[in-house]
């Protein structure tokens, strides 16, 4: 099927209200110029560098959302232009990420990144690092960052039962921190869901999903 069907065919398996992130990682930007043309906007990228180059030569009008790990001197490559960070996994990277977003004069929106995975290393905060980032104090200083919502991954696993305790440990979380409003906080996004996933994801109430390979094939 061609790339077009594949959104299609996702599209009408969705609820209006999830957002669909098309992950182009690996993909050449004729791939990504495919998926412009049949009317999408949001893309995911995991690496900075990859990201910034795709950037220059496709339309401005591309939502870029990074979402994988993201190196603190690293930043000031995507401040200018990013539209969501998901991976945001600390306070000193977001005190980064503020700094550049005051250098370029904007808001920069982020969701916190949460470890949700038990048997293998993977990047996140776990409960206790979370409640330490919303509750600090210095997070109140921060007028260039816009915290969003939170982001996890499940296990990379054939195990449903295990992904779907997952999710739904992710969003009890998430609606536990709903009652907390701040000038720079407010969760509205969850995102959660991947091509293997992603249904097991939406049942769980996420409202943002990042799938690649559901809509490309599978990675070179
Ligand atoms: C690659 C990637 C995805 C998409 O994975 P698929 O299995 O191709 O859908 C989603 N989220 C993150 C963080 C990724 O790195």
């Amino acid at each position: 099927m061609s790339i077009k069907e594949n959104l299609q065919k996702i599209y009408s398996s969705l609820p209006p209200s999830v957002t669909l992130v098309a992950v182009t990682k690996t993909h050449p930007a004729e791939k990504l110029q495919e998926l412009y043309e049949a009317g999408h906007r949001q893309f995911g990228e995991n690496k900075v560098q990859e990201m910034v180059e795709k950037y220059e030569v496709l339309p401005k009008d591309i939502q870029w959302h990074l979402i994988g790990h993201l190196q603190t001197n690293k930043v000031k490559y995507i401040a200018p232009f990013v539209a969501l960070i998901h991976s945001v996994d600390s306070l000193k990277l977001l005190q980064e990420i503020n700094r550049q977003g005051e250098k370029y004069n904007r808001v920069i929106d982020c969701l916190l990144q949460v470890y949700l995975a038990k048997e293998e290393t993977k990047f996140g905060m776990d409960e206790e690092e979370l409640e330490k980032v919303i509750s600090s104090t210095a997070l109140e200083q921060l007028t260039h960052i816009h915290i969003r919502g939170l982001m996890g991954m499940a296990s990379n696993t054939d195990n449903q039962e295990q992904i779907d305790q997952e999710f739904r440990t992710l969003t009890k979380l998430f609606h536990s921190y709903e009652p907390i409003v701040k000038k720079n906080l407010k969760m509205e996004i969850l995102s959660m869901g991947m091509s293997s996933d992603y249904e097991i994801a939406v049942k769980n109430g996420s409202t943002m999903i990042r799938v690649g390979s559901a809509i490309f094939g599978k990675r070179p």
